[in-house]
Parts: structure tokens; sequence; C-alpha cells
């Protein structure tokens, strides 16, 4: 890897999240955890310098390896030329919209996109199958997490897919370190509900998280602009008691909640 970098003269860049993986073992893990067949369509965040790229082109029919990084991008397109089902995209994950129905989304990702990169994917028409993401230890935590330990991030997770931790990597298997160790998260999309009724339960649950450490009823009551008796009122038909804080609400209470809504 090293004599990679200095071959194209590539210096890993903070701003970008560049932490190469270093680690065989882990590839190997996450490529397992993701299940890719010889029928594969498998996207790629961030290639980097391709330690996850070699092994996926070799099991998967077609990857997608898009690298918002020109100089990797480049490095990719000369050092795999003889990867014929590898394609590399010199581009903004953010701003790539590829027209495929049926693929699964695989990741060492630059930890200051994670959140947008979860979203935009969970909330496409078409979802993948799977997503197999390397994460910051602390965000793959708050992702699973379950009541009475919730929070608006695993709620807005969990309403699209199911997660789960496959295992913990320290962070001496990337190069340069990270500071904090990272996590592998596997995310399988399961559709509950329909659009109209997901921006509602997101207005429901961001209210009710206004204050974490505040009652339920008082959250709901301030940011829904909706008189207190009447918040109570709704909670206590879907069996929440009011005075409850956020956190302590399931995914089913939040589903109810906004099949029941008032507001
Ligand atoms: N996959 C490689 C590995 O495991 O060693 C590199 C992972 S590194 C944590 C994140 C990679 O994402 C870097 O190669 C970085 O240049 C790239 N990247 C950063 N921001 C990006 C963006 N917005 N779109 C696409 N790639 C991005």
């Amino acid at each position: 890897m090293k004599e990679l970098m200095k071959k194209y003269g590539i210096r890993p860049s903070k701003r970008l999240g560049q932490n190469f993986l270093t680690n065989k073992g882990i590839a190997e893990k996450v490529i397992k955890a993701a299940s890719i067949d010889p029928q594969d369509i498998v996207l790629e965040v961030g290639p980097g310098l391709g330690i996850l790229t070699r092994e996926l082109a070799e099991k998967a029919k077609r990857v997608i390896a898009v690298e918002k990084d020109s100089g990797l991008s480049g490095l990719l397109s000369k050092e795999y030329e003889n990867l014929k089902n590898l394609e590399i995209i010199n581009q903004d994950i953010l701003s790539f919209n590829p027209d495929i129905k049926k693929y699964k989304v695989v990741a060492n990702l630059p930890f200051y996109i994670t959140s947008p990169v979860i979203r935009k994917f969970l909330e496409k028409d078409f979802p993948p199958e799977i997503m197999v993401l390397i994460v910051q230890k602390e965000v793959a935590q708050r992702i699973i997490a379950k009541p009475p330990k919730m929070n608006l991030l695993a709620v807005s997770v969990q309403v699209y897919a199911e997660p789960k931790i496959i295992s913990y990597i320290s962070k001496g298997s990337f190069y340069p370190a990270p500071k904090v160790d990272a996590a592998i998260l596997k995310l399988t999309p399961e559709s509950k509900l329909s659009l109209p009724k997901l921006s509602l339960l997101f207005k429901i649950a961001r209210a009710g998280f206004s204050h974490p450490r505040k009652q339920l009823v008082g959250n709901l009551s301030k940011e829904l602009k909706i008189e207190k008796e009447r918040i109570a009122e709704w909670l206590k038909k879907n069996n929440i008691d009011p005075a409850r804080r956020a956190e302590t609400l399931s995914m089913d209470d939040w589903l109810n909640l906004s099949n029941e809504s008032r507001s």
C-alpha cells in the first residue's frame, strides 16, 4: 500500500476521510457479510487504494466504484485495468445516481458523510438489497440502539432497515489510524411505511427527541403546536404513558403514532 502511495505521490487527505484499511482479514469479513455472489452488482463508495475493490470484482458480476479523489480514481483505473467488470467513477457519491434497481452497497465510509450516505441509499425508490459499511464504532452503536436507549438516528435508520453490528475494528487496522475505533455495520432494508407516512413519522420523532431529557407530552405539544391534553389523549390511545421520554419508545410505538396521528 505504501509503495502504491509513493508511486502515485498520494498523501492521505483528512478532509476526504482517507483512513485506508490495511487489514486483509477485515476486508474479507466485510465481503463475507455482504454475501457477494456472481450475479451481484456492487456499488462501492470510496474505493481508495482498492483493498475491498479487487476482492469485490473477483466475486461479483459488476462493481461500480465511486471515488471523489481524482488522484485515487486515476491510480485505481491504472492498477486495476485488467478487471473488466470494474468501473471506476470519479464523482462525489452524494451526487451520483446510477440507474440500477438490484444492487448491494459496500463501503469503508469516509466518516464525515456517514449519515448522508446511509440516508441517500435507504430513502431511494430502489434501495440496495443490503449495505455493509465500515463506520465509527459509536455511530454503529447509536444506529442499533433499542429502547430505553433509542435516539433519532436509530429511529431514522430502523424505519427503513434492520441494522446489525458484524464486528468491531480497532483503529490500528487503518492507515493513518483514526482517532476512534470502527465497526462493520450491516443494514438490511425492509419497507415498513409508505412515503407520506414516513415524513409524518420523522416529524413526530424529531419533535419527540427535541429535548431528550424531557417528557414526551411536553416535547410533542410544543413542537407540533397542539394542546397537551390532546397529545396526552393520543399517546394514551397508543398505550404510551405521556410522561415517558422519547428514548423509551420502540419502533412500533413510532409507527403506531404515525398511523394514528391527529396532527
Ligand atoms: N475503501 C478504501 C479502504 O477501505 O481502504 C478507502 C476508505 S477511506 C475511509 C474513504 C474513501 O472515500 C477515500 O478513498 C476517499 O477519498 C473517498 N471519499 C471521500 N469522500 C467521498 C465522496 N463524497 N464521494 C466518494 N468518495 C469519497
